[in-house]
């Protein structure tokens, strides 16, 4: 990859997605995907431009503003999961309340998190005794608990077989139908055909957006 300071991973992206909205983004490897989830996930600034969130203009954010406001508003989904490797399934859910609420855990909450995904059995395990699926599951279940309406999902299925991939799927479309805003990033066109909406960049730029 070409880290030079003049790489311009977006270029004129302007962009509007709906509340409630799955919109899925494709396009070839370097095209500035993960960078636009990012941006749009307050993981990342734009060097220019605005990044508007319901009637909150983030880009306009002090840095822990910006931090408790990514936090209350977005759950991560990675490819690779990023769970904490010696902490147990439940812990893993508890550090994101922990970021966002401090001490104030909610065991509750966190438990409930996990048998949404359905992992009640393995609330105890730590990941390296957990299946790539499983682990994926607490990873949605660490973005779930404290309840973002925007969930953004940087290939969640790419480090899965395909059966597994599509139990992720199903509790993703679930996640849809219950009002979350999905956006996600993916190669697959299947899994692009899922959502509302496909746009393709490439380049840094938006060749196509079209509905499903
Ligand atoms: P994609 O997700 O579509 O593969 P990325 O958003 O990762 O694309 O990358 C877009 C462009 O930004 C690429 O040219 C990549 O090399 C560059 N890039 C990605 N991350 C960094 C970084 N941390 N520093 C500098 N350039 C980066």
């Amino acid at each position: 990859m070409d880290y030079s300071p003049n790489t311009r991973a977006l270029d004129g992206v302007t962009l509007d997605v709906k509340k409630g909205e799955w919109a899925t983004i494709m396009g070839p490897s370097g095209g500035g995907k993960t960078t636009l989830l990012n941006i749009i996930g307050c993981l990342e600034k734009p060097t220019k431009g605005r990044v508007v969130v319901e009637d909150t203009e983030v880009t306009r954010l002090r840095e822990k503003e910006l931090t408790r406001f990514r936090r209350e508003n977005f759950g991560f989904i990675f490819q690779q999961f990023h769970l904490v490797s010696y902490l147990t399934a439940l812990e893993n859910v508890m550090l994101s309340q922990y970021f966002l609420y401090g001490r104030k855990f909610d065991y509750d909450d966190a438990q409930a998190a996990l048998e949404r995904v359905g992992l009640s059995h393995r609330m105890d395990h730590i990941p390296s005794h957990m299946s790539g699926g499983e682990q994926q599951r607490v990873s949605i279940a660490r973005a779930l608990v404290c309840e973002p309406q925007i969930l953004l999902a940087d290939e969640p299925t790419g480090n899965l077989d395909q059966k597994t991939g599509s139990v992720i799927l199903e509790l993703l479309k679930s996640l849809h139908s219950e009002g979350h805003t999905i956006m996600l990033v993916t190669h697959d066109l299947s899994i692009g055909k899922m959502g509302e909406r496909i746009i393709q960049l490439v380049d840094g730029k938006i060749t196509e957006d079209s509905s499903n």
